[in-house]
């Protein structure tokens, strides 16, 4: 008897992607049609593309292809939660009807003739397959640089990341019910994956221009996911304030016994420079420090609220012929799409 072939759901998160969205399903219907005609791959394999709130016609461009596509089905979020919630709903989603699922941007600047790779080694047994990029030459000059830093940073932190991995990556179905279990509210996936341990394997690629659109993670996103990386995996940054509170400790302490001694001799002078200086230098440290506690304590908040990351408003992955009045609303007409 032939054994049976893996369902795999490519899980495409979308904010605004109204420019690159019809590209990008061509090209991914057509890696789906070429590894099941290598039969490694089911016929009932799918694309699901998960809509983050979008503005533009990216919800109307996934409904219409549903219908005439029979790769492409389609999530819909309420609003727009940020890529990583996106991504995670799309997984939960998808991990349902599927034996594997990978996850990419619908940009497509990751180069999508791995997926045969990543499946061929789902077939040898890996869980977790990353895709790991081999240049950062399309990045600017400053995000080629800061994401080298980050890395190095969370390397020293012994913060488990894949280098030059970001979310491109196969996940076995029992891979997605472990990640389930992790329930935190901030997510950093990249961070939460490699801890989930199970055999896994790195394909390398080279990262491409994006098809069209601009990047939906301007700089003040970026910082903000990279702060949250680091502080959602390590206390080092509380525990650098502490150090450096027991070093000023040490310095007061014998800058404290020179000023005794100064005084015993009758050499005190009315020091006010050095005054200020202290008083300036001390109220930074303490704010600073004041800053990161609060950080951590803004953490533990949103954290025991356990509100769910996201809601679905419309699901065509798992009632693909039920589809609710909106969507068929949302519709475009063939020859709009077109
Ligand atoms: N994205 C999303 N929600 C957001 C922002 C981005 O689902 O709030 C999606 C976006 O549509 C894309 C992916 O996340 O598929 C990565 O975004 P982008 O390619 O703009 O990031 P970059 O490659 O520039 O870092
Ligand atoms: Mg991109």
């Amino acid at each position: 008897m032939k054994p049976t072939l893996p369902l795999v759901t490519i899980v495409v998160p979308c904010y605004n992607e109204q420019e690159v969205l019809k590209d990008t399903i061509t090209q991914l219907s057509s890696v789906l049609d070429d590894l099941r005609k290598e039969e490694l791959i089911s016929a009932s394999s799918k694309i699901l593309f998960v809509d983050d709130g979008s503005k533009d016609r990216t919800w109307s461009l996934i409904a219409m292809e549903s219908t005439i596509n029979s790769y492409v089905t389609g999530l819909k979020l309420s609003c727009n939660v940020g890529h990583q919630k996106a991504l995670l709903a799309g997984l939960e989603k998808a991990k349902s009807k599927s034996d594997c699922v990978i996850s990419i941007d619908a940009d497509l600047q990751d180069d999508i003739s791995v997926i045969r790779s990543f499946i061929l080694k789902y077939h040898e047994g890996d869980e977790i397959v990353y895709g790991v990029r081999d240049s950062r030459e399309t990045d600017t000059f400053f995000k080629r640089n800061t994401a080298l830093c980050f890395y190095r940073l969370m390397q020293k932190l012994n913060i488990n990341l894949i280098y030059n991995h970001a979310d491109y990556r196969l996940m076995s179905k029992r891979a997605i019910e472990e990640l389930s279990r992790y329930k935190e509210a901030d997510l950093f996936l990249r961070g939460i994956v490699p801890l989930i341990g199970f055999k896994s394997s790195k394909v390398t690629y080279s990262r491409k221009e994006r098809l069209a659109g601009e990047t939906k993670y301007p700089l003040k996103k970026m910082v903000s996911f990279a702060f949250n990386g680091l502080t959602s995996f390590s206390v080092f940054p509380i525990r650098a304030f502490t150090l450096l509170g027991c070093l000023l400790f040490l310095i007061s302490v014998m800058t404290g016994s020179y000023a005794f001694i100064q005084k015993l001799l009758g050499n005190t002078s009315t020091g006010w420079t050095s005054l200020i200086i202290s008083i300036w230098l001390l109220g930074a440290i303490q704010l600073i420090s004041i800053g990161v506690v609060g950080e951590y304590i803004g953490k533990i908040f949103i954290e025991v609220k356990k509100r769910p990351p996201y809601a679905v408003d419309i699901d065509l992955y798992t009632e693909r012929l039920g589809m609710s009045t909106f969507a068929e609303e949302s519709l475009l007409t063939k020859e709009e799409f077109n």
